[in-house]
């Protein structure tokens, strides 16, 4: 974590993602492991970011769409309960679109185009100058979505706190404009293991890049995607050095292995020589099927009921539109829109 947290109970918590794709084990360290702790100390909305989503997949509405109900399942699979957290879809709550209206208002189109993480994702698209208007904007519709829920704490992986410095830039440039604190500033809970390459090597695990294991992963995919994971192309013998730097395998036994002292041992051998890869990778494939195998039965007790999922979509959207509307309200008023 990187800064201490308010400690009330009544601080919001809004994350989500894009439901472009079913979620993964970057998720997984990034934020979901977050997420299910702090759902008990704070109250916690987790956003499916349709309307985002579709900033970079017009062309494929259609997996937006089904990726909805795919994501809610990954979430609950991992632990989120919905009598802690409240589920929502962005789409379906049109003040949050007026909210991205007004802000950007309240932000450059330069001060857009030098948000790093925008950045990088304009370059991994290849998007060039042909870069749709909706995907420059979207951290106005990030602060839209964080300060409409007069959210305090964001948990997110580390390449969005731009985003976070982006929406306290606007809360702050509104706040002033009002003359009082109206929307309050948000803090990024990012978790102190950074980001999690893919199994490739590539510094993220990511959906787009396709280097992921997914947590709703069978046996079988976990078994094969651990034989892929990249470990140290100079450890050619058994009986040579190994390196863990950039090793992947250890990097996911850091994340992931509950026996971190037995951990620290195999570490020592295999930087001495004597320690196959095939070892490291059978100890990475048992920690990762017994993290992985609850969630994947979870998930397939809830998929079987995919009305009770949508039930607590829709209920869960309804609660979290009366929030956004009081504070759309509110912002109305400052901005002297109060005609009748
Ligand atoms: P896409 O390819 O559509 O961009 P993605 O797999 O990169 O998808 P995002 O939807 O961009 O995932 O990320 C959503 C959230 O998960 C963000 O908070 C991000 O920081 C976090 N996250 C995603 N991948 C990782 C990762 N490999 N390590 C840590 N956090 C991650
Ligand atoms: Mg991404």
């Amino acid at each position: 974590m990187s800064t201490p947290v308010p400690a009330s109970s009544s601080t919001v918590i809004l994350t989500g993602d894009r439901p472009t794709g079913p979620l993964h084990l970057g998720h997984f360290v990034g934020s979901l492991r977050n997420r299910v702790a702090y759902q008990h100390e704070y109250r916690q909305f987790i956003m499916l970011a349709d309307a985002q989503a579709l900033t970079d997949n017009m062309d494929d509405t259609d997996k937006v769409k089904r990726n909805v109900i795919e994501v809610a399942l990954d979430y609950l699979a991992v632990g989120i309960d919905p009598a802690l957290s409240t589920l929502l879809i962005q789409s379906q709550i049109p003040e949050l679109a007026e909210l991205t209206f007004y802000y950007l208002n309240l932000v450059t189109v330069a001060r857009l185009e030098r948000n790093p993480t925008v950045k990088e994702e304009i370059r991994l698209r290849g998007f060039e100058r042909d870069i749709p208007a909706g995907f420059l904007t979207y951290p106005a519709s990030q602060a839209a979505d964080i300060s409409g829920f007069k959210a305090q704490l964001v948990p997110v992986g580390e390449d969005q706190i731009p985003m976070i410095e982006q929406t306290n830039e606007i809360v702050r440039r509104f706040n002033r404009m009002a003359g009082r604190e109206v929307l309050l500033e948000a803090q990024a809970l990012v978790p102190a293991l950074g980001r999690l390459p893919g199994i490739d090597g590539k510094a993220k695990m990511s959906k787009s890049m396709g280097n992921t294991i997914n947590l709703g992963a069978t046996a079988d995919e976990v078994r094969a995607a651990v034989k892929k994971v990249y470990t140290d192309p100079l450890h050619l013998r058994v009986q040579d050095p190994g390196h863990l730097e950039g090793n992947v395998a250890f990097i996911y036994l850091d994340a992931f292995d509950p026996d971190q002292a037995g951990l620290a041992e195999l570490k020592a051998r295999y930087v001495q020589g004597g320690v196959g890869d095939s070892v490291v990778k059978a100890r990475l494939e048992g920690c990762l099927q017994d993290l992985l195998e609850p969630i994947r039965t979870r998930r397939a007790q809830f998929a079987q009921d995919r009305g009770y999922v949508m039930q607590l979509l829709k209920e869960g959207t309804a609660k979290a539109r009366a929030i956004v509307t009081a504070t759309v309200d509110e912002v109305r008023e400052v901005l002297g829109l109060r005609y009748f």
